[in-house]
This record gives C-alpha cells, structure tokens and sequence, in this order.
C-alpha cells in the first residue's frame, strides 16, 4: 500500500516542474499569488458545495455578502450575483442572459415571423475570447464595430448601427452591448458612459467585462490617471445590467473566484433552472457542484485589505508600469499606447519569435492578438529586479 508520504513526495516532483510567481520570470499572467490568508480559508471551506446552499447556509451567507460588498464598490447597493469560477463563466452567464432576455422579448410580441435565432450582440473587437465560446454555445451573432485610434469600440460607429437597424429591422435586432473595462491584451476602457447612453435610450442591455479592471479602476490614484480618458464603467451608468469582476485576478484570491454581479435580482429570472433534487430549487448559475472556497476567500480579503488595501496594491503595481515604461523608452523600444492600466505592450514586429527567444531564457511573456506587440502584465507579484531582469533580456534578444 502506498502511503500518504508517497503519494506527498510524487506530487511534490510535479510541482517542482511548475513555474513559481516569485521567481519574477511570470510577465504574461493575470493572476498571481494569492494572499497568504488565503491558504487558512481554503482548508476551512474545501468541502463546501454552493450548489446545494441549503446544507452550506454559512458559506451562502459569504457569497451573498462578498457580492453586497463589491456591488458597494460598483455603486450599486442593490447588487446580486455569485462568486464563480472566473471570468469566462462570468462572460457566459452575461451572454446567456442576454440570450434568454431576447428570446423572451419576442415571444412575448407573440410574432413568430420574428422569432430570434441567434441573438445579435455588440461586441469590441479587443473582447476575451471567452465570448467566442458564448458564441458557439449560443449561437450568437457577434458584431465587432471598428477599433479607435486608442484601440477602444468605436461608439458613434455603434449608435448608428443601433439606431439604423431599429428604423430598417425592430427594436428587437440588436440584444445587447459588451464593453470593456480593461482589455485583456492591452487594459484599454471602453467609452462605457457612451455605450451606456446608447444601450439605456434603445432599451439593450450591457455588459461590462470588468474581469480585470474591476479591482484596479476603483482604486487607480489621480495621478495614474490619463488626461480625458473616460474611467467610468459601473452600475452609476443607468445603462449598465451585468458586471464581470474577478477577485482571482488583481482582488488576490486564489484560483477559482470570478464575480459575476446584476444590477438587481430580477434578472435572476431569466436563468433559473428547476433543480428539484436540491435544497434551492432554481439555479441560475452554469456549473452545478461549485466550490464555496472562492466566496470564502474574496469575503476574507475584502474585508482583512479594505478599499485602502486594494489601493495599495493597485498603485504599487502601477507605480511599477510607469518605471517599466519609462525604462523601455530609455532602451529605444516604444509601447503601443500609453499604459491605462497596470499592463505594457511593448511594438514588436516578431513578437511572437521574441517571446520564444526570451522563454528559452526563462523570460514567460506574452503576445498581442490586435497588434504585432509583446505583452507584460505586471501584477504584484513582480518586483522591480524583476523589470530590470526583464529589459536586460529584451535588449540582449534584440541587440539593442
Ligand atoms: N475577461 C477579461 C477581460 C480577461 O482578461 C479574462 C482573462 O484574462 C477573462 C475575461 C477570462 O477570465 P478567466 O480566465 O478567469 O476565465
């Protein structure tokens, strides 16, 4: 019989092949190590199951509270939600909603001439691609509206086609509007108070993808703040339904812990599915069995950093995007837009053979999909040795 030691010391040999955040070498990652809390609240919660929140009243309670508390943050006090397993479900669960939402609108015009096939959704061209699984699953038609010079979804190019479809084919057309709210590749934000006007005046719902930018916009000092660019994207805007915010990216819990958040509990409606066998007998969530360890560790961090923690974290981490940014313009090298938020993408035009050359030197980047770009995300696990270490390795595989 092999023993508990055994099986200890084998998985041990495997984790020794994975890469550690604080060796500094992780610079295309959202996620870092999580709060050293964090280890103590896993083992406390790691049987409980939210699918069933009636056996796990208590860790219910965590989800319910951690959700008030960052729709607090969100500016919406009326806030439901569910702490899931990240932003892709979040993604999903918004595009599902806005799925049935649509669907339910045309049957009840009782018009089958104009039953909905696939949902119409406006969507930026600089989107996660977990909206192209929503797609597949769904169905959906994906409008990409052309990219700004500040590579952003063009918002007049989006009022025109909302307004012309609605005049040539119902006010049914277009089912719903996502923005961003610091994109994956770059961090830019979309003009969401723009998107919101346009979305709120044609009665479509609007999603904000907020999986990374949620837990840095709110805490981002003046300072870092670049002259009229527009930061807003919550629940202030009237137009905004559905907000994706992941405390397992800048919120520092670990993996799994995506936040998905409603402007109210009405919308609830439009995904509850019978689970007779349970002890919630409608559930609006995509997975079934889902861990409680995630609503457990966001409930303790937001309360043990506190809005004043989160702006420690975020500032430090941007204090080091402008040392980065600074640095590679001192070494010849040029981003591709001024920083909005705490990542850098740097112009390359073999990025991708860059970002090999710099693996075979233990240097993990990544590349852009929108533009010939290395990207660096610095999260706070990176210090500045690590930056050095990083443009030391850039000019020696360009020979700067
Ligand atoms: N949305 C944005 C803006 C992201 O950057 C990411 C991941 O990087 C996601 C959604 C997907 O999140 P996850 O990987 O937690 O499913």
């Amino acid at each position: 019989m092999v023993t508990n030691n055994e099986i200890l010391e084998q998985l041990q040999k495997y984790r020794y092949l994975d890469l550690k955040y604080e060796t500094g070498n992780i610079f295309g990652s959202m996620c870092t190590k999580p709060h050293p809390m964090t280890l103590e609240i896993i083992k406390m919660f790691y049987e409980t199951n939210l699918g069933d929140p009636g056996l796990f009243k208590g860790t219910k309670m965590l989800e319910e509270e951690s959700i008030s508390i960052i729709g607090k943050l969100l500016n919406n006090p009326e806030a439901f939600g569910y702490i899931i397993s990240g932003g892709t479900e979040a993604n999903i669960t918004a595009m599902r909603l806005f799925n049935n939402m649509s669907k339910s609108n045309v049957n009840s015009t009782n018009n089958t001439d104009k039953i909905v096939k696939s949902s119409n959704i406006i969507i930026p061209e600089t989107a996660h691609f977990s909206f192209d699984k929503s797609k597949d699953m769904m169905n959906l038609n994906l409008i990409r509206p052309p990219l700004t010079e500040y590579y952003t979804s063009d918002v007049k190019w989006i009022k025109d086609y909302v307004e012309d479809t609605i005049s040539k084919k119902g006010e049914n057309y277009v089912s719903g509007i996502v923005g961003i709210a610091g994109c994956t590749e770059l961090g830019t934000i979309d003009n969401i108070n723009e998107l919101s006007k346009i979305g709120y005046e044609n009665g479509i719902p609007l999603h904000v993808d907020a999986a990374f930018g949620g837990f840095v916009i709110p805490f981002l000092e003046d300072k870092y703040k670049l002259k009229n660019y527009n930061y807003d994207f919550d629940f202030k805007l009237e137009g905004v339904t559905t907000i994706t915010i992941d405390p397992h990216k800048m919120g520092l819990s670990p993996i799994s812990a995506g936040g998905i958040i409603f402007r109210n509990k009405n919308y609830k409606t439009y995904l509850d599915i019978e689970a007779p066998y349970l002890t919630e007998t409608l559930q609006a969530t995509i997975l079934g069995t889902r861990t409680g360890v995630g609503a457990a560790t966001t409930w303790g961090l937001l309360n043990l950093l506190g809005k004043e923690g989160y702006a420690k974290i975020t500032n430090e981490c941007m204090e080091k995007t402008a040392y980065l940014t600074r640095k590679l313009k001192e070494n010849g090298f040029e981003t591709v837009i001024e920083p909005v938020l705490n990542i850098v993408a740097i112009k390359d035009e073999n990025a991708k053979e860059t970002c090999n050359k710099l693996k075979e030197k233990g240097i993990y980047v990544s590349v852009c999909r929108c533009t010939n770009a290395l990207r660096i995300v610095i999260m706070p696990h990176l210090e500045f040795e690590h930056l050095d270490n990083l443009i030391n390795n850039l000019c020696d595989v360009n020979k700067k």
